[in-house]
């Protein structure tokens, strides 16, 4: 026994010795997977369809529009006038960009909160040419799958013509866009005898390699990325949604389980829904995303799904709607379309319309009841108050006259505001159409007039040729 325990060996307990856990490299950097759109024809297409052909006839074709002797629209920022059709703006009119820039903004509000993203989706000029890009690529190279087949097959001579073609005719949209943004500020048709002569300036090539270069980059290969990464709206429009904004919907209670089946078999004793799982709405989706999945930020609600969904209830033999713009409210309580359409016109959708229908009224009122001419008039820091013959304080300025009429204009120029105030320069100033005269101008007081000091004084300005008076304030000084 004790042998035994002699042979025994002594068992020396082991604590393990804590290692170091294996680093892994987690990369947060996801490739970006190309997207592949399916065409689609449906409603919302269509209404898409007639957002880019609104937008661009209008866009491509108002710089040709010509409104008496010169361009309908032009943008002159070198002479800083602004010509929209019969108005002529200065830059002292820039009250009516800010009451357009509210305008958009109440709009977008306004058309967020009854259909949700229906900018992004339909009118926004990056949906819209990446859809006529799209468009060329279809066209080019053919549907979805022929064109999957082609990126992954080898280069041949075919796929490198078709891609040559596609790029080809995609840069010539790129710079006829460029060329026409350019034709809103510089004359289109003086643009065009440059163009004859090869004689474009370095600003106006720039802007049109730019803006023709963003064209082609953003419709041609980032795309979707511009929606998801770059587009702020996309951040808090969701904010500006409620519970009974119409969105692009998935019914999953009627939809669920889904799941594939032969047409002729009847869903409910397969226990499946109405969505027979053919992902033909992910693969029209531009931003690639299934929206089965729910409400994703991503989804700029251009209704893609919704249609190809009902062409495959068609097929099947369901009625329509199982993609469909809903609200939450209505899919929750089940309401019909006009149960539905009757809470989209909320409260708050008639004051946004209220707000904008009154905005929209004030500009056009002060737009076409304002004085067709401006007045700036700058004291001439050069010359201070000074006493001249017969006892009498002179004081000088500049009168700033611009024309906002399209003809020649007369007009005659006085002051008051203080006893024995006259103006010693000459009293009328003729201004040719649409532009703008600066006149020196000599006011002068008697001493006993008023005391030392400042004085606010008022020049008039009126028109002899058409109706119209302007009261413009200055001060006059008074040396001790
Ligand atoms: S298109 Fe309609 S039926 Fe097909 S997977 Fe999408 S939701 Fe289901
Ligand atoms: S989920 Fe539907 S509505 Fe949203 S972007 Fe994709 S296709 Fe358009």
């Amino acid at each position: 026994m004790n042998a035994e325990l002699k042979n025994e060996k002594k068992v020396i307990p082991i604590t393990p010795v804590p290692t170091e856990p294996e680093a892994q490299l987690v990369s947060l950097y996801a490739a970006h997977e190309k997207i592949y759109p399916r065409s689609v024809k449906g409603v919302f297409s269509n209404w898409r369809w007639i957002m880019v052909w609104v937008t661009q006839i209008i866009f491509y074709g108002l710089p040709w529009v010509e409104w008496g002797q010169r361009q309908a629209v032009l943008f002159d920022l070198g002479v800083r006038r602004f010509y929209i059709f019969g108005l002529v703006l200065y830059p002292q009119d820039f009250i009516y960009l800010t009451g357009l820039l509210i305008i958009a903004a109440l709009s977008l509000f306004l058309f967020t909160a009854v259909a949700g993203r229906l900018w992004c989706g339909y009118a926004c000029p990056q949906t819209v040419y990446t859809e006529i890009f799209l468009w060329v690529e279809k066209f080019v190279e053919g549907d979805r799958s022929a064109r999957i087949r082609r990126d992954e097959g080898p280069m041949t001579a075919e796929k490198l013509g078709r891609k040559t073609a596609k790029h080809l005719i995609w840069v010539l949209i790129g710079v006829w866009t460029g060329f026409t943004f350019v034709g809103y500020f510089t004359p289109m048709q003086a643009m065009m005898s440059q163009l004859a002569n090869l004689d474009f300036g370095p600003w106006e090539t720039f802007w049109v390699l730019f803006y023709g270069f963003a064209t082609y980059g953003n419709a041609g290969f980032m795309r979707e990325q511009v929606c998801k990464h770059m587009c702020p709206y996309a951040r808090f429009q969701s904010a500006m949604f409620d519970k009974d904004t119409l969105i692009v919907t998935y019914d999953a209670e009627r939809g669920e389980p889904r799941g594939a089946r032969s047409k002729k078999a009847d869903p409910t004793k397969l226990n499946l829904g109405a969505c027979v799982d053919c992902s033909l709405c992910v693969q029209v989706c531009p931003t690639g995303i299934d929206i089965r999945k729910g409400l994703q930020y991503e989804c700029i609600g251009c209704g893609a799904c919704a249609d190809v969904c009902d062409t495959v209830m068609d097929k099947v033999g369901y009625p329509r709607g199982l993609v469909k713009y809903s609200t939450e409210n209505a899919m929750l309580n089940k309401w019909t379309q006009k149960q539905t359409l009757r809470h989209v016109f909320r409260p708050r959708i008639l004051v946004y319309t209220g707000i904008l229908l009154t905005i929209v009224l004030a500009i056009m009122v002060s737009l076409f009841t304002r004085t067709p001419f401006k007045v700036d008039v700058v004291r001439d820091r050069g010359v201070m108050a000074r006493v001249v013959e017969a006892g009498k304080t002179e004081n000088v300025y500049r009168l700033q006259v611009m024309n906002a009429t399209e003809s020649g204009q007369r007009y005659r120029l006085s002051v008051e505001g203080l006893p024995g105030l006259v103006l010693t320069s000459e009293e009328t100033v003729s201004v040719p159409s649409t532009e703008a005269r600066t006149v020196p101008v000599r006011v002068q007081l008697p001493f006993e007039g008023a005391k030392p000091g400042s004085h606010e004084i008022h020049f008039k300005i009126e028109s002899l040729d058409s109706p119209g008076v302007l009261l413009e304030k200055s001060t006059f000084l008074v040396p001790e």
